[in-house]
Order: C-alpha cells, then sequence, then structure tokens
C-alpha cells in the first residue's frame, strides 16, 4: 500500500547503512529525530466537507488526507507531524472524459474549487489545498490509467491521462514499445501529470523532455471541450499544446494524452567514468552534448555528490578498490562520476560508445564500464526511499534544480550551493550539499541541487529553515536569470519567482489564457500565478 506520509510503497525502503550515516553525521553533526503523527491522529482532524453530495465524489477523511499533499519537504513536514493545515473537503475518481466534464460542470454550479491530481509526487505545492471560503475538490485521475488506442503506422498512443509510469511502459511494451519518459518519480508519477508540470525524464537525451512527446488529446476546460488534433508538426500559429503544457491544472483537466512512442530498442546499457575535476568534467559533457553524440542519458556529479554516491553505495571493498585502480589513471580527491547510456540498435549503441570514450579520454576521465551502470540502472527509482532512510536518524532532504546556458553553469553551481550554505550559516547549521548536471543541451544543462541539513528542535522551526535556504537559492537563480525550473514546474512555491522570467507582459498573457478557459476561477487557485483569476481580475 503506498504510504500516506512519505514516498513510495509501504514494503519499501532504503536504510542508511552505517558507512552512509557516519558520513553525513561528520558533515552536519547528529540529526534530530522529530516524532511521527499517527495516520488515525490525522485523520481524527479532518473536518466535515463542505461539498454537496455528488455520485462520483468521496468525501471519506483517509482519503482526503491522503490527497492532501505532495511530496515536497514542506508537504513532507506537514505529514510527518500530523500539521496538514487544509484538507481537501473531498476527492473524485472519475472513469472517462465524460466523468470529468460532469464533476467540472457540477464544480462550476456550486462555486467549487478543483484541483486536478495526478500521481501527487509534485514537489512544488502544486496539488496542496489552501484555505479557502470556496469548498475545495481534489479531482483524481488514478482510474483512467490505460491505454486507449495505438497506431503503429504513426508511433502514436492515446493514455488515460492518471496513467503511472509502470504501468504506461507494462501496456507499451506488450505492443513491442516505450515513451521513453523516466522521471526519478517513474513510480509513482503520471502522464497527465508529465504534461501539465513540463516533466523530464533520465533519457531525455534520446526520447526527449514530455514536450517533445507530447502530441495532443483531451482538456476538459471550464469553458468547454478543447481538443487537440496530432501533427507531425504545423506552422499554422501557435501551438495549442504548447498552452497545455505547464498549465499545472490552472486550464483544464487533460482526460486523455496522445504520446509519441518508439519501438524497444535493441540493447540498452549504462556506463559510469570519473573525470579528474569539475572544469575538466564540465567540458567534457558539454563536448558530448555539443557534438551530438547519441546517448540516452548523462549525467554529471560534482566532487561531493561523487564521494557521497560511492559512500552510500554502502560497498566500501568495491570502492576502495575502484579507488586505487582510478589514482593508478591520475583521478584522485575532486574526481567527478559521469553516468551515461546508450540505446538502439546494435551498431548505434557501438558508434556511441566509441565516441564517448574518445571523449572522456580527451578529457583525461577513464570509462570505468558497466558494472556501476548497471547498479544504477538497478536503483535509479529507488533513491527517493533514501529520504525515508536519512529521515529515520533526524535528517531533512531537499533538492532545487535549475537551467543554465554553459557559460553560467560552473557560476551558478557555485553560487547555488553557497547561497544554501550561508543561509544555513545564520541559524548556525551545516548542510551536506551536492549538485549534478542530469539534462544536457547543445546551449546548456539543467542544475540539480541537493542538500541535507539537521532536523531543528521542532517542526516548525525546521520548515523555517528550510523556507530560508530554498528563499535563497531561489534569489540566486533569478539573479543569475535562469529559470526557476527546469523540471519540477511551479507550482505555489516557484509562483514568487515566475514574474521575474516571464515578465510583466509575458505574465499577463499567462493570466490572460488561465482566465479565458477558467473564468470563474475555479481552477487550482494560486498555482503557477499566485491567487485566482477571480481575485486578480482587476489587476489583469
Ligand atoms: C522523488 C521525486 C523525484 C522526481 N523526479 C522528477 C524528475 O526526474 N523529472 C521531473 O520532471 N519531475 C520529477 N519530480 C517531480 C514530479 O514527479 C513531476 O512534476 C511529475 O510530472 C508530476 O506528475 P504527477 O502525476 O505526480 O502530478 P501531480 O503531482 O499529481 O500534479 C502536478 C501538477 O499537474 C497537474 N495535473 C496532474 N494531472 C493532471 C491532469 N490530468 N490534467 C491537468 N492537470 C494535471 C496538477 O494539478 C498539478 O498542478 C520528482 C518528484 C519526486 C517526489
Amino acid at each position: 500500500m503506498r504510504r500516506w506520509n512519505g514516498w513510495g510503497d509501504e514494503k519499501n525502503e532504503f536504510l542508511l547503512k552505517p558507512e552512509g550515516l557516519a558520513f553525513i553525521t561528520q558533515r552536519i553533526g547528529a540529526g534530530n529525530r522529530l516524532p511521527d503523527a499517527t495516520l488515525a491522529s490525522v485523520v481524527a482532524k479532518v473536518p466535515p466537507s463542505r461539498l454537496p453530495a455528488h455520485a462520483l465524489i468521496v468525501t471519506d477523511a483517509e482519503d482526503r488526507v491522503r490527497h492532501a499533499r505532495g511530496q515536497s519537504l514542506p508537504d513532507w513536514l506537514a505529514m510527518r507531524s500530523g500539521d496538514f493545515g487544509v484538507f481537501p473537503d473531498g476527492v473524485a475518481y472519475p472513469q472517462d472524459t465524460q466523468q470529468v466534464r460532469q464533476l467540472l460542470d457540477f464544480c462550476l454550479a456550486n462555486d467549487i474549487e478543483v484541483l486536478p491530481y495526478g500521481g501527487g509526487t509534485s514537489v512544488v505545492g502544486h496539488i496542496t489545498p489552501v484555505a479557502s471560503s470556496r469548498p475545495v475538490l481534489t479531482l483524481s485521475l488514478e482510474k483512467m490509467n490505460r491505454l486507449l488506442a495505438l497506431d503503429k503506422d504513426s508511433q502514436l498512443a492515446t493514455f488515460g491521462a492518471g496513467t503511472p509510469g509502470p504501468s504506461l511502459e507494462e501496456q507499451l511494451a506488450r505492443e513491442g514499445y516505450t515513451l521513453g519518459h523516466f522521471p526519478q518519480s517513474f513510480e509513482l508519477s503520471t502522464v497527465g501529470g508529465w504534461v501539465a508540470s513540463r516533466s523530464s525524464g533520465q533519457q531525455s537525451l534520446r526520447y526527449g523532455r514530455i514536450e517533445q512527446m507530447f502530441a495532443g488529446g483531451i482538456v476538459e476546460t471550464p469553458r468547454g471541450t478543447l481538443e487537440i488534433p496530432t501533427f507531425p508538426a504545423s506552422s499554422a500559429g501557435p501551438d495549442v499544446r504548447e498552452i497545455i503544457m505547464g498549465s499545472e491544472g490552472r486550464m483544464g483537466v487533460l482526460t486523455e494524452v496522445k504520446v509519441r512512442v518508439t519501438p524497444l530498442p535493441e540493447v540498452e546499457k549504462f556506463y559510469v567514468g570519473f573525470l579528474p575535476d569539475w572544469a575538466s568534467a564540465v567540458n567534457c559533457v558539454r563536448r558530448l552534448a555539443q557534438g551530438k553524440v547519441q546517448l540516452s542519458m548523462l549525467r554529471l556529479s560534482n566532487a561531493v555528490e561523487t564521494e557521497t554516491h560511492l559512500v552510500l553505495a554502502g560497498h566500501p571493498n568495491l570502492v576502495g578498490w575502484l579507488e586505487r585502480y582510478l589514482r593508478v589513471r591520475g583521478i584522485g580527491a575532486g574526481k567527478c562520476m559521469v553516468t551515461f547510456g546508450v540505446t538502439g540498435s546494435k551498431a548505434q549503441c557501438k558508434a556511441a560508445l566509441a565516441q564517448a570514450n574518445a571523449v572522456i579520454t580527451a578529457h583525461g576521465g577513464v570509462n570505468a564500464g558497466t558494472p556501476l551502470g548497471r547498479k544504477w540502472e538497478s536503483t535509479r527509482f529507488r533513491s527517493p526511499y533514501l529520504r525515508h532512510g536519512l529521515w529515520e536518524h533526524g535528517v531533512a532532504v531537499d533538492t532545487l534544480e535549475t537551467s543554465a546556458d554553459w557559460k553560467n553553469v560552473p557560476a551558478l553551481v557555485q553560487a547555488i550551493e553557497t547561497s544554501l550554505r550561508d543561509a544555513a550559516a545564520t541559524f548556525g547549521e551545516r548542510i551536506h550539499v551536492f549538485t549534478h548536471l542530469s539534462h544536457m543541451y547543445p546551449q546548456g544543462s539543467s542544475i540539480y541541487t541537493t542538500y541535507a541539513f539537521r532536523c531543528a528542535a521542532s517542526y516548525g522551526e525546521t520548515r523555517q529553515r528550510w523556507a530560508a535556504m530554498k528563499k535563497a537559492a531561489s534569489e540566486t537563480i533569478v539573479k543569475f536569470r535562469s529559470t526557476i525550473s527546469h523540471q519540477h514546474g511551479v507550482g505555489r512555491d516557484h509562483a514568487p519567482y515566475l514574474a521575474a522570467e516571464k515578465g510583466p507582459l509575458g505574465t499577463s498573457a499567462i493570466h490572460t489564457l488561465i482566465a479565458h478557459f477558467d473564468p470563474k476561477g475555479i481552477m487550482a487557485p494560486g498555482v503557477l500565478l499566485p491567487g485566482s483569476v477571480r481575485d486578480e481580475g482587476a489587476s489583469a
């Protein structure tokens, strides 16, 4: 069963091994384990629902608890403390597009706010209800989870928008196809959520981001039904797909999603290499991206992330052997790990591997082969469980991300890490912070930073510390004129920073689009843009 107060299935865990714990403790000090609330105590706090009765809406308290929060650190603190604040007034589980339409009409008629809910894996406050004078309905797409059509000639698959990653890939694999979208949240996130939040998967180098995969579909908006036809390409004016991608539930509910799929590859292998230092490593991956070497994934860990991964891997003998070997090859302290994949026909993979090896060698690096790559592959969706392992020892962990042009990447990585460290120092704490680049483009790269810190004496103080660090890092990103998100989206947490990158005219254009599809402002108020269309009417 899915955990109500953390990540994933209750059966799965990822405990911290003693050497991992010692490593973290040495860097930030001994953690401070805060007490967990019980599900029963939280259920007891759920107020009566304000929703009028409807056959498709459940107002059971446990359903409302289980859909009240996503997976951001503030969500995690709310779930663990039991201090949820606001619960949705009910949860609906429609089975098809018609039922979504019925529900939207019901919400319009009764002035009810709607929060579309895919897999609930948002890390930026997308699906968290906030206090409102109107009742709030969470609209879960979980029952709309099937492959509805597959056009093999055009390689287009139509899915119910609530189809989660594993089920989507299983249904396609039976037909010999893959979508190739593998965000780290793959286990729980859904195809509708990917489109609505402009997601990026680990193998974006081969398959593209969701932008390249999303071909069209059906969106039920408060204003009516929007059908987006599929074209291989079109020059017929602005692209309506682009309006819906990243709309984060504010313009309507995606009910059917058409995606571009690919035949299952003949070969897929992952490798891990090492570069002597960060500067040569960044040049190496930039060269791989700009040289358009046909890799399917590419990830570069900075020195601290490399060291952390090797320690947490929990195989000290194997890692000791590897480090001795690397030292002989001139790669010691400060080394950076590069993980990459080749996917496709045997000939494509062979050529890509040879090119990648040549670039790595030219930058003073070594390809250590497939053993660590296989390890990465087998644990690629397991690392979110590590948050539990750390929490058990009183350590909170969060991640943040952006993207930047290559010329800004090194300085921005350093500035983000420094801003987090400096913010932590203001409350007398050290943090363990590290970064990787995991989606690379000829122009630049995503930047993904992880930071771990000790919980404070109370939940409230821990949250304040998180807010101070998050603010410092977000302001740094804005100062560099980088994007507030490369892949997690805007939600409520990033909404205050959106105007800085869109500008006044861009922001008001987004506002106008939202108001066009949702004139009464019932869809996810406060997500993407602060406030609801209703409140903002005068300022727009
Ligand atoms: C451990 C972890 C790892 C992650 N790794 C990645 C990663 O590698 N790459 C990445 O891109 N993201 C990642 N994320 C973030 C998150 O998984 C993505 O934002 C994902 O796309 C959300 O999908 P979901 O189905 O869970 O959507 P939800 O979290 O349920 O919703 C997200 C937003 O989309 C809207 N929405 C959802 N479904 C619909 C629909 N059918 N119609 C209209 N609106 C809808 C919601 O209203 C909300 O605004 C990660 C999150 C976690 C917790």
